[in-house]
């Protein structure tokens, strides 16, 4: 951590910052230029409160030089995480598919749709059954019904299941059937909610927020990890920006910028990202071109009559082709 001082400070004026200092372990280095004086700190920096030292009149700002997430960062873990997840590998060039519909509707649909996916070579199935709806006259899921729909499904695919969380009611009902519990954009800084996923110590599939940084999406994995689970992939799903043309603006240099800071698995769904199923192919072999570890995406059987994200949900079928070409792109880019 580096203390950049106003000009013109004397001794006098840092010398209650040395104070604080003082008997915290930290070893303080004078940096003075001919026109800046700084104090370099090192050792456990952790404890020291930036707003404290942001009190002294002196201050004029404070450079951290680490990463304030120990638990996802690369320096205490520089090797890729991967993951076995009910049989299924994710992470350090394991590549996985997330597949199935935007919501659980009916067991003739989820089954449907998981057999397809599955023939297909989707690793996990998804599907919703606790809805975040921007109008609460919505479909809004089935519930706990939808939860019994997704574990019927499993045991006759095997696909192990990939759920939303949206409250800590149902953290008993997740932990015993749910395989990956997934944290929604809209939950992603939901704290209290993140800290008891974390608790579960099951996989957590984490989204990025509507409108967060990568830094604040790494926090947040922070949080699930120290509350004990240490098995967070992220997913980028598209960031609010200007652009009208579609859903979202899906940030495809979150890939290599997360890869630099995070040991943790990067997926991208394409679906949310975008907004409409003809964006959904390009997009998905562009994240594979950049180096995903995997992709969630929306799959209908009837996308016309689907009860959520219909408009972005791709047929069986263009799920078919779009396999078939992630394939040739991994291999080309091997
Ligand atoms: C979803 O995956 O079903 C979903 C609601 O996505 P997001 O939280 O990214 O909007
Ligand atoms: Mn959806």
């Amino acid at each position: 951590m580096i203390l950049i001082l106003k000009s013109g400070v004397d001794e006098a004026e840092i010398e209650p910052i040395r104070r604080l200092l003082t008997g915290q372990n930290i070893i303080m280095q004078d940096i003075v230029g001919e026109t800046t004086r700084m104090i370099g700190l090192a050792g456990d920096t952790s404890s020291i409160s930036e707003d404290a030292v942001m009190c002294f009149p002196c201050v004029e700002r404070i450079m951290r030089i680490q990463e304030p997430y120990k638990l996802a960062g690369r320096k205490f873990h520089p090797a890729d995480s991967m993951y076995e997840i009910s049989g299924r590998r994710i992470g350090a060039g394991e590549f996985a598919v997330i597949a199935g519909p935007c919501s659980v509707e009916s067991e003739e649909q989820i089954l449907s749709v998981a057999r397809d996916v599955k023939a297909s070579g989707a690793s996990f199935l998804r599907g919703g059954a606790f809805k975040p709806r921007t109008s609460p006259y919505a479909f809004r899921g089935l519930g706990l019904d939808g939860l019994e729909l997704l574990r019927l499904a499993r045991q006759k695919t095997g696909l192990p299941i990939v759920t939303e969380i949206m409250s800590q009611e149902y953290l008993d009902a997740f932990a015993e059937h749910v395989d990956v519990i997934q944290i929604g954009a809209r939950n992603m800084q939901n704290f209290a909610l993140l800290q008891q996923v974390g608790s579960i110590g099951k996989p957590v599939l984490l989204k990025r927020g509507l409108s967060s940084t990568l830094e604040e999406l790494l926090m947040a994995a922070e949080y699930i990890m120290a509350g004990g689970s240490q098995e967070v992939i992220l997913c980028e799903r598209g960031i609010r920006t200007f652009e009208t043309a579609t859903r979202n603006t899906l940030d495809l240099s979150a890939i290599p910028v997360l890869r630099q800071r995070t040991h943790l698995p990067v997926v991208i769904d394409p679906s949310h990202a975008t907004g409409y199923w003809h964006l959904v192919e390009p997009m998905a072999l562009a994240a594979v071109a950049a180096g995903a570890d995997g992709l969630i995406i929306e799959v209908h059987n009837h996308p016309e009559a689907a009860l959520c994200d219909g408009a972005q949900s791709i047929t069986p079928q263009v799920f078919h082709r779009l396999m078939r070409k992630a394939d040739a792109v991994r291999a080309a880019i091997r």
